[in-house]
């Protein structure tokens, strides 16, 4: 059956782009995060939305699971095949279709990755940019925004998955459909106001259908832009700074970050990055965020000189910016982040027990805020870096990501790209109705179960 299997897929994509061979296998059965590895049956690479049709089609007839992978960094083991089967690669799919200049859109292919969009804007439209999440440069956009992501213009636009125009989608069943005023029109230009079915696969994990092409906005770049940079010991104060920053709203990106190593970087170091398209601008806009640092002269202070000044402004003022440096990086690699999607009022509790919980696991704390649209709520990202050579280490990072998810919860939270046993601590607390409801869908749209079970499993 299974060289049988392997043979009909080859039929599709031809035969330079499946394997079952276990050295191809082996990067498919894993991610860089803390989880285990699950064993992965095939890989296939379609190239085209036919292609992708039938392959969803010959898994529905054999029964066999399906899980579509961008670049498969989400470090949640999202695209581990839980249940084995096929890695659905989707890095072939890699055409940037178009760019619309007046309505300020990219429509492109499921492969693109943030690398090529970025490369590609700078040659041919270099006045426009699309909000960047730091992850590495090969993660895919469609990836990204499925799992409802960040970029660098998050605060000042919305999260990733907001900045969505249209789909095109495979369904489990093989069908296609088009979302969005693609639906109707040649142009990809907006969501609305049709039904709002983007919905159904934002968030989802891959479990409703696949994403073949996506529409998302893009933004003007700035002709000016800098960090200010100010540095606090009081966790309390910053929900107060982040209720004055959103009063004038007019910041383009805010990190809030600590970490254990190295030393200096103990205290609560604030980056506010400030964006113009005229020094009139700019300059206003550094004065009011000034102000609102200089409220607080007990509390708060202007960062200007070294240790901190050049590592901070290295890591922040590039995009994308890298707010996820462990400290640790160097002792076997390994690294995961649990994104703790907060209200505002439960930040210094979040903040405190964050560092309780690295040091009960015997691992270093390192943790960052990124602001969300408006400063109506706050991801915080709580990284720990492990020796992915020590098993035992790497025991300690899933303990302290699964009592970091615990708190998330208990403060009134949402984990945000939850790995399995997030997802069903998830489950449990979720009202029965909406349980339910995603039961209902997830059967209507995937009668066979096939589209990356194992992940929100009601039953
Ligand atoms: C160092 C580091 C920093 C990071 N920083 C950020 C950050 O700043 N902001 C941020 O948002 N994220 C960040 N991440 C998390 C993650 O890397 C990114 O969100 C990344 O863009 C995910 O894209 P991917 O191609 O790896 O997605 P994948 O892991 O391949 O896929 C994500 C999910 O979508 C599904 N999927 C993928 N493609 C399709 C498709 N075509 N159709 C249907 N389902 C599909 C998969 O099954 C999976 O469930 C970071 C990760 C690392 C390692």
């Amino acid at each position: 059956m299974k060289e049988d299997f392997l043979s009909r897929l080859a039929v599709i994509v031809g035969q330079d782009y499946v394997s079952n061979r276990p050295e191809d296998l082996y990067l498919y059965s894993r991610d860089p995060g803390a989880q285990k590895p699950r064993r992965a049956d095939y890989v296939v690479m379609p190239r085209t939305v036919d292609e992708v049709q039938q392959i969803v089609r010959l898994a529905n007839q054999e029964k066999i699971p399906l899980t579509p992978m961008g670049a498969g960094l989400t470090l949640s083991a999202l695209t581990v095949p839980l249940r084995g089967g096929i890695a659905l690669d989707m890095k072939r799919m890699d055409s940037i279709i178009e760019v619309n200049e007046a309505s300020r859109y990219a429509v492109i292919e499921a492969g693109v990755t943030q690398a090529a969009l970025r490369a590609y804007l700078e040659k041919h439209h270099p006045h426009l940019q699309h909000s960047t999440p730091e992850s590495p440069p090969t993660a895919t956009i469609v990836g990204n925004i499925l799992i409802q992501g960040h970029g660098h213009l998050t605060p000042r636009y919305g999260i990733n998955s907001q900045m969505v125009n249209g789909m095109e989608v495979v369904l489990p069943t093989g069908e296609v459909c088009k979302l969005g005023s693609s639906s109707i029109s040649p142009s990809w230009f907006s969501r609305d106001p049709l039904p709002d079915l983007m919905g159904l696969f934002l968030g989802w994990l891959g479990t409703t259908g696949i994403v073949t092409k996506l529409s998302m906005q893009l933004f003007p770049k700035p002709s000016y832009r800098d960090l200010l940079l100010f540095v606090s010991d009081s966790t309390e104060l910053i929900p107060e700074i982040i209720d004055e920053l959103s009063q004038i709203n007019l910041l383009e990106n805010c990190f809030i970050i600590t970490q254990e190593k190295p030393r200096w970087a103990q205290r609560i170091y604030y980056i506010i990055v400030i964006s113009g398209q005229s020094q009139a601008e700019f300059e206003t806009k550094k004065g009011l965020h000034n102000q609102i640092f200089q409220k607080h002269p007990d509390k708060v202070s202007p960062v200007n000189e070294e240790p901190a000044l050049t590592p901070l402004r290295e890591r922040f003022l590039g995009v994308p910016p890298f707010a996820a440096t462990a400290a640790d990086f160097r002792k076997g690699g390994g690294f995961e982040y649990t994104g703790a999607i907060l209200p505002i009022e439960v930040i210094p509790r979040a903040w405190q027990s964050g560092i309780e919980i690295a040091h009960k696991y015997d691992l270093l704390y390192q943790l960052g805020i990124q602001l969300l649209p408006n400063g109506h709520s706050v991801m915080l990202a709580y990284s720990y870096p492990f020796n992915r050579a020590v098993a035992e280490e790497a025991d300690r990072a899933r303990g302290a990501l699964d009592e970091t998810n615990h708190l998330t919860l208990e403060l009134g939270g949402v984990v945000w790209k939850p790995e399995l046993p997030a997802q069903k601590l998830i489950l449990e607390r979720m009202d029965v109705g909406t349980r339910q409801l995603i039961d209902r869908i997830k059967k209507m749209l995937d009668p066979n179960g096939i589209m990356n079970p194992g992940n929100w499993e009601v039953s």
